[in-house]
């Protein structure tokens, strides 16, 4: 076996986003292969071996890595369209358009949509993907495929959608599988890809897209195959007014007790959005320990509403932070959300002390870490933990006069990534991707984005 090797870096401010919220003015962190080692105030101890590498981080703010618990990659070549429209009519307006998606289409999405949050400082990535048209190839091995590439820690979530309009859903038949096909492809994606070791690159979630558009049985039958194979479930939920009255109307109940009804609440669950939701909802979450990925961005551009952030956390809800697909959030940056995630709950009910920048850090690190089941692996900076981490440069115009390091990453400008790595392995450097070719990839989403509006353009 070959020996530890060792990369030490030193003189920077350190959030640990740890129990305690430890952080040092000025500290180190050593990495020994996958894993960080140590880590303290002041100079790494004397005397270590096998030293590779020594970075300087003065200047730096260093941070776990981000993590991102909700996205929907194959929006990246639908992004500005329907700009103007609530969730229901946004996704009517688009459904014709995503049911034209190929596997090139999808590898080139999923390369933007990781190129764009890896830049921005995500280390542990997530893709919801829910749109399977007939005969378009290995999607869910391109997305993959794509994250490995790139070198960043991944969730896929094998999504899927088999209540069309004929059924009383919202997406149009052509758009959506089989009950029985959407279980097969979906048990097969699990055991393909689902690795669920320490350290693991790639794991595989059960992810049922919604209410609106998957029916009772796929919902409860989902569930059933998640808890068989031991893997995690997610989907979205009560995201708008909306969808609280499909459910009302439908089911006869609202969301929550809905979700309850057909297994679809556990410490094994996260959910996207979560908006619309009284003081039994809240409860019952914190009771099961049902976890959300908040997207405010997305919330904000679909007006959907401020989902109740400082209840849930009060409640002892996990919640970390979604881009949401950038079809409803064009930047694609997890940063964004950060700041958002702190700005829009505090125009909600606990104004000013809804959130402090230092929990905005903990739901984009830790919490994310938490709600994908990875919280004893990364989402803080801990000996042992996985070597997940960011270095944020802080002394350039934007920040340096910013009095608190953690204050400027959260309520700043989106902050240099000099490094970040994944498992000890560094993949961005001065803000560029080590691992692929950022600008083929840039080439690569515009074209097929083009591809797919000239295919839809014609029908
Ligand atoms: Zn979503």
């Amino acid at each position: 076996m070959a020996a530890t090797q060792r990369i030490v870096i030193e003189n920077g401010a350190i959030a640990t986003v740890d129990d305690r919220d430890t952080e040092y003015a000025s500290g180190y962190v050593v990495i020994a292969d996958h894993r960080i080692e140590s880590l303290g105030a002041g100079t790494a101890p004397e005397g270590l071996e096998n030293v590779v590498r020594r970075i300087d981080a003065s200047g730096h703010l260093v941070t776990p890595g981000l993590v991102n618990t909700h996205h929907h990659f194959y929006q990246w070549i639908t992004r500005g369209l329907a700009t103007d429209h609530n969730l229901f009519d946004w996704l009517t307006a688009l459904y014709p358009t995503w049911a034209r998606i190929d596997e090139p289409m999808v590898r080139a999405a999923a390369q933007g949509s990781l190129a764009m949050m890896a830049r921005g400082g995500v280390t542990t990535a997530m893709d919801h993907h829910y749109v399977f048209p007939r005969g378009a190839g290995d999607l869910s091995g391109a997305i993959i495929g794509a994250a490995r590439d790139m070198g960043v820690r991944f969730t896929l979530a094998r999504g899927s959608m088999d209540r069309g309009a004929s059924d009383g859903g919202l997406p149009p038949d052509f758009a959506v599988e089989s009950l029985d096909e959407a279980l097969a492809a979906t048990e097969e994606t699990v055991r393909q890809h689902h690795d669920p070791s320490f350290g693991s690159m790639t794991q595989v979630a059960v992810a049922p897209c919604s209410p609106f558009s998957v029916s009772t049985e796929l919902m409860r039958q989902g569930a059933e195959l998640a808890r068989r194979l031991g893997v995690r479930l997610h989907t979205h939920g009560s995201e708008t007014v909306e969808e609280e009255k499909f459910c009302h109307e439908l089911f006869g109940m609202g969301p929550t007790d809905y979700f309850e009804s057909t297994g679809w609440l556990g410490e094994d669950v996260w959910m996207a959005h979560c908006v619309h939701m009284n003081d039994s909802d809240v409860a019952a979450f914190a009771r099961t320990g049902t976890g959300v990925a908040h997207c405010p961005s997305s919330n904000a551009r679909l007006a959907a509403g401020i989902a109740r952030v400082p209840d849930l956390l009060a409640a002892g809800v996990p919640v970390g932070l979604g881009v949401d697909g950038t079809a409803s959030n064009e930047s694609g940056e997890l940063h964004t959300e950060l700041r958002n995630a702190l700005l829009v709950n505090r125009l909600g009910a606990h104004r000013e002390k809804a959130l402090t920048a230092r929990q905005a850090l903990r739901l984009g690190t830790y919490g994310g870490a938490r709600v994908l089941g990875r919280a004893d692996q990364t989402g803080s900076l801990e000996a042992g933990k996985l070597a997940d981490l960011v270095l944020w440069r802080m002394d350039t115009l934007a920040h340096a006069s910013i009095a608190d390091p953690v204050t400027a990453l959260v309520l700043g400008a989106a902050a240099p990534v000099t490094a970040s790595f994944v498992g000890g392995r560094q993949i961005v450097g001065d803000g560029r991707l080590l691992t692929v070719d950022e600008d083929a990839i840039a080439r690569a989403t515009r074209d097929e984005a083009r591809r797919l509006a000239r295919i839809a353009a014609h029908g």
